[in-house]
């Protein structure tokens, strides 16, 4: 389905996203990619992949985003420890029983050890499929790291090209980074928008509709986004007494859909989050028409990339990052949500308690895994922690 040409509202998009995201099987990528010669999909493993490059080379770059809480883990677990991330088991699940065979090929990066890991067990788990693997700078001060990265992009466009058969141009990857500036910067004005009005368009919502964006051509998600900031941007609202919250620490395995409305209904309005961050991983426009747009992508990676734990960028601190970010979405409070396992989470953590507390910020924690069916104990912990601060 195209959203082209109807006039949409909010409700009527984030069904179709939800009916995308639910499907298994990757069949708007399957279909994109049969549509024309010279074409593939790629399995892109979370947090950042530069798509452009991808796109470019004729190959549709598909999110990765675990196996939610429907999946069996009945294989996985023989090639991993136990005290692993749902993600990581998932994935290699997915690959066990076949649903990533539409896919061809998985590109995964110097995230965390279980994120390197995986790529190394998945080569060795499926000799036929091609993986790729891209080594991320860990050192944003040194000089010569957007020419390294620069170089890196340039052998991952020589992987993406053996794929689809078909070479990247400069051109090609100029209008793919114009085409994803277009996606990022309507899903900025959406988490603009609402922050300065939850009301009118609820995470619930908002999530969704960034998601589909891991399933659908890039020309389909700027349209749909667009439709969605039209239909946002006029929708009537009532504002009600909820706490204004942002929330941090789910930038890579996805929580359940089903807990993020848990904690909106528990009175939070979510004025910010980190999730799906790899599709909204640049705070500004890549330039595009420049002689290097491979080194302007490095460039943008090094220096106008939104913050995370797994980016290890010494110049700033993250924790300093969250309690500005708390004060510049005039939030009540912040929610650390968790992967269980997930270290380079769970290690931000005691940084962000700390300056989270001396900035007199009131904060929950909390941790999730992707099976999980029950939500009232967590709702009735965030409905307790938000009453504590309203009724102060
Ligand atoms: S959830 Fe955390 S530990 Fe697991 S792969 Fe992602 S970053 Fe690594």
């Amino acid at each position: 389905m195209s959203t082209q040409s109807i006039a949409q509202s909010i409700e009527s998009l984030v069904e179709y996203c939800d009916r995308i995201i639910e499907e298994p099987g990757f069949a708007a990528a399957v279909a994109w990619k049969n549509a024309a010669p010279n074409r593939a999909t790629i399995g892109c493993f979370p947090v950042y992949t530069p798509v452009e490059v991808f796109y470019a080379s004729g190959v549709l770059p598909v999110g990765l985003a675990g196996g939610g809480n429907r999946m069996e883990i009945a294989h996985a677990d023989s090639r991993f420890q136990s005290f692993i991330c749902s993600i990581v088991k998932s994935t290699l699940e997915q690959g066990m029983t076949d649903l990533l065979e539409p896919l061809d090929g998985l590109v995964f990066h110097s995230i965390c050890d279980p994120a390197r890991n995986l790529a190394s067990v998945y080569a060795r788990n499926f000799p036929e499929t091609p993986v790729e693997y891209i080594h991320f700078p860990q050192n944003f001060e040194a000089e010569e790291s957007p020419r390294y990265l620069r170089d890196e992009y340039a052998r991952v466009a020589t992987f993406a090209s053996g794929l689809s058969g078909r070479e990247m141009t400069t051109d090609d990857l100029r209008a793919a980074i114009a085409l994803y500036n277009r996606v990022r910067e309507t899903i900025r004005r959406l988490y603009a928008l609402r922050r300065d009005a939850p009301h009118r368009l609820r995470t619930r919502e908002l999530y969704p509709l960034v998601r589909v964006g891991h399933l659908i051509p890039p020309e389909e998600h700027a349209e749909l986004l667009a439709d969605a900031l039209h239909a946002a941007a006029t929708r009537e609202g009532r504002e009600r007494d909820r706490i204004r919250v942002v929330l941090t620490g789910s930038f890579c395995e996805q929580p359940p859909l089903d807990l993020i409305a848990a904690i909106e209904d528990a009175g939070c309005y979510l004025v910010d989050d980190d999730f799906l961050l790899g599709r909204r991983w640049f705070t500004e426009n890549i330039p595009a028409n420049v002689t290097d747009p491979l080194l302007a992508l490095a460039d943008g990676y090094i220096n106008a990339s939104l913050p995370t734990p797994v980016k290890h960028d010494m110049r700033v601190s993250p924790s300093e990052l969250l309690v500005e970010r708390a004060r510049s979405h005039r939030a009540d409070a912040v929610i650390v949500l968790c992967a269980k396992f997930c270290e380079p989470s769970l290690f931000a953590y005691p940084l962000y308690r700390k300056a989270l507390q001396e900035a007199g910020i009131p904060h929950l924690f909390l941790e999730f895994e992707e099976k999980m069916w029950m939500f009232d104990r967590v709702k009735s912990e965030i409905e307790t922690f938000v009453e504590s601060l309203l009724f102060d």
